[in-house]
This record gives C-alpha cells, structure tokens and sequence, in this order.
C-alpha cells in the first residue's frame, strides 16, 4: 500500500494518542506524538528550576537536548526513560506554557518536520495540520466536550497509577489548557482548512479509528 502521513490535532485528552497507536497498529505506521516533545521540555525545565517564561534559557536548553520518541511509544530524554514521568498533571500544564514561546516551537518543529521525512507516521498534536506537514495526505481535528475528555483523562490517569486527582479538578486544568493552546500568539490550537472534524464525544474508539481508516483507504486508493 501506498504510504500517506496522518496528522492528527485537537485539544487536551481527546484520545489523539490512543487512536493515533491504534491507526498505526492496522497499517504498520509509526505513531510521533509531539506533545511528548513539549513535555519533555517542560519536565527539564522543571527539573532545572529554568523559568518556563525565560525563553532564551529555554532555547539554549533544547539545543543541548536529545529526545527520543521510540516506535513502541517510550520517551527517552537524554537517555531516560521519562514516559510516565512526563504524564503528570503538573507537567501538562508547563508544557502548555513553554509551548507559546516562538523559540522553542521553532526548534520542535523543525525535529518533527525531519523525523517525518519518509511517509507512513501518524503525527499528533495541535499544529501538525496547520504547521508541521500541512502537506500530510489525511488531517483530522478529533475532539470531544471537555467532561467527556476529563473522564477519560482520570482513568487513564487512574489506570497507569499516576496522582490521583478529582474529576472537577481535571475539568478546570483541562479547559485552562484549551484556552491557552487556542489563544497563544504562534501557532494557536485550530482546525486546518482542509481537516476532517470528528467529535468523539459518543464514538467509540473503534469507531474514530475506522472513520481515519476510511479516510487513508480515500486517500491511498487501497484496502488499508
Ligand atoms: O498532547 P499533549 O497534551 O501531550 O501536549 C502537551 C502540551 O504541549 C499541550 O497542552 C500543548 O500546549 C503543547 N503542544 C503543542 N503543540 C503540539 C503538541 C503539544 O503546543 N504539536
């Protein structure tokens, strides 16, 4: 089958990770999840007391910063394995910060620009339509309304063992996390002209799944 590039955005916990393993499970893709990215920008500032405002530190970090997303979903940062480290409540809400300094998108976004190069990945995150591979064959804008994202994003949470927190709590910090990624100055969360919506609200995963599916069956030509 002929390979295309999937770019999937959307808001905060709207299952773009979960459906994005699931598409590349069937066609044999690899899955980059560019949140991850931030993430992981945001934990080491964290970790090195870097103001998340400060964005020439922030910059000057990256340059001195390796991360590696392997195929089966782990997040390496300089050479740690940081992927449930990074998935924490406080953690979101940094990356949401150091997202909307222009030097440090500038400089993820060419990483994933480059990782992408050859086709058969399906992208995740917010500007991967718009920005990053405006040029990708299949763009989706999966979202869903915040309480049914909250529920989701609690027993996820609940399920890999991270901290606990109340469902009202999730609510709040993931409308703040919308608001910010949708109003920044650069590269605001918002749906490609040429993006197929999907609301996920009252789909099942397969469902969302099958729906992308059909769409790169559309694209390629081919049964996928
Ligand atoms: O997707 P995830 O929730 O892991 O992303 C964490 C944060 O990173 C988001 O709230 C958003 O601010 C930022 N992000 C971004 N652009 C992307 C991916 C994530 O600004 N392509």
């Amino acid at each position: 089958m002929r390979k295309i590039n999937v770019a999937i955005d959307g808001p905060s916990a709207a299952g773009k990770s979960t459906v994005s393993k699931l598409v590349c499970e069937r066609l044999g893709y690899v899955h980059l999840d560019t949140g991850a990215m931030y993430r992981c920008t945001a934990y080491k500032a964290l970790q090195e007391g870097i103001d998340l405002t400060d964005e020439g530190r922030l910059t000057e970090m990256l340059g001195n910063t390796d991360i590696v997303l392997t195929p089966d979903g782990k997040v390496f940062l300089d050479g740690e394995d940081v992927s449930l480290k990074i998935r924490e409540d406080n953690v979101s809400m940094a990356a949401s910060k150091v997202s909307m300094l222009a030097g440090v998108r500038s400089e993820l976004v060419l990483r994933q620009q480059e990782m992408a190069k050859a086709k058969g990945f399906v992208m995740d995150g917010r500007d991967i339509g718009t920005v990053v591979l405006k040029d990708a064959e299949v763009k989706i804008y999966l979202t869903a309304s915040v309480e049914s994202r909250a529920l989701r994003r609690y027993k996820q949470n609940e399920k890999e063992g991270l901290v606990l927190q109340d469902l009202s709590v999730i609510e709040k910090e993931i409308a703040e996390r919308d608001y910010q990624d949708m109003h920044r100055e650069h590269s605001p969360l918002t749906k490609a002209a040429d993006a197929t919506e999907i609301d996920s609200s009252d789909m099942t995963i397969e469902e969302v799944v099958n729906a992308i599916l059909d769409l790169c069956r559309k694209q390629t030509g081919e049964d996928a």
